[in-house]
């Protein structure tokens, strides 16, 4: 025969008033208290008699939580789900409190709900945690669009950019521009210099071309190796030549010594210039292609120089 175990009497309460856990029982017709766990005082402060119906509830609570959970209590307590919900809970000295509220729907035997049963829990500490990763999760992201040795944009955020951009300038028929930038003999610089001296140098270039393009929506970004990019939104060809002019003679006045470099005593810099609105049927890709290749004939053209046409 089969032993079937039982607690004691009393056992239930004992058990229920002494977990951390507050529990807690609601009459679904009247929408009062009919018991909560005595815990409830340690956390928040109010006295168990102090919570009567479920106004009393939903009074405790941040105001940013209070419509959206009691909403979605109601609607799921009215359907008859079992549910959970998060929220701050307001302590009697004016702090909130993180809970998580576990509610169980009770059915009579004809299948209507009867009351609501649950456990309040304290998840302050896991939001904190959450919360912290979160932070770290934004912080990473920043990073992750960041050029860890200069400190502006990465390619991957000038993809970026340059996509939403273009889709912009489709849809406001406005001129894009865009100026692609390399360093003259940057490999000779390096070689004679030293890399840390080229890493320095790549830093004051970005910073000098960040300057040179003041726009709230001007965008300069690390293309690749010593390659920059600048996008240049809302600007016709005019404003990006001016701004390309800006450039050149930005990284002039660095003045910085390039001892090895074929056409100048200073480091210096080449530059293609594009500009375009760009139609239903034109792709970004082209544009930019197009751009690099004016890039390229500023080298071939002896560097030094802007390159704003194709040959
Ligand atoms: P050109 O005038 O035709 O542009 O000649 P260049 O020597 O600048 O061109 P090339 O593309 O051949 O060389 C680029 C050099 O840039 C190669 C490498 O030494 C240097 N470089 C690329 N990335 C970095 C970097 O992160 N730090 C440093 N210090 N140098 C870099
Ligand atoms: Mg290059
Ligand atoms: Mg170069």
């Amino acid at each position: 025969m089969s032993r079937v175990l039982e607690p004691d009497p009393g056992v239930y309460k004992t058990l229920l008033e002494s977990t951390k856990a507050i529990p807690w029982q609601i009459d679904w017709k009247t929408l009062e208290f009919s018991y909560i766990g005595p815990q409830i005082e340690e956390l928040l402060g109010w006295e168990p008699t102090s919570w009567v119906s479920v106004q009393d509830w939903a009074a405790r609570m941040h105001e940013e939580d209070r419509e959206q959970v009691v909403n979605f209590c109601v609607s799921q307590s009215q359907a008859g789900v079992d549910h959970e919900a998060d929220y701050r809970a307001l302590t009697k000295d004016g702090r909130y409190v993180w809970i998580r509220d576990v509610v169980h729907v009770v059915r009579n035997e004809q299948g209507e709900v009867e009351s609501l049963i649950g456990f309040m829990f304290d998840i302050s500490e896991r939001k904190q945690t959450e919360q912290k990763l979160i932070e770290l999760q934004k912080e990473l992201e920043q990073l992750s669009f960041k050029d860890g040795l200069t400190g502006v944009a990465n390619r991957r955020m000038f993809d970026s950019v340059m996509e939403m951009e273009w889709l912009n300038a489709k849809r406001t028929r406005q001129p894009l521009s865009l100026i692609m930038v390399d360093i003259d003999y940057f490999k000779q610089y390096n070689d004679y210099y030293g890399h840390l001296q080229g890493d320095d140098c790549l830093k004051r270039v970005s910073q000098a071309l960040s300057d040179s393009a003041s726009r709230a929506r001007d965008f300069v970004a690390r293309f690749g190796g010593e390659e920059f990019v600048l996008v240049l939104p809302e600007s016709n060809a005019e404003a990006a030549a001016a701004v390309a002019e800006r450039c050149r003679k930005a990284i002039f006045k660095l003045q910085i010594p390039h001892e090895k470099s074929d056409i100048s005593q200073l480091l210096s810099i080449s530059l293609g210039v594009g500009t375009v609105i760009p139609g239903q049927h034109d792709q970004l890709l082209d544009f930019i292609n197009t751009v690099d290749q004016r890039l390229y004939l500023a080298k071939q053209n002896g560097r030094n120089c802007i390159m704003s046409q194709d040959a």
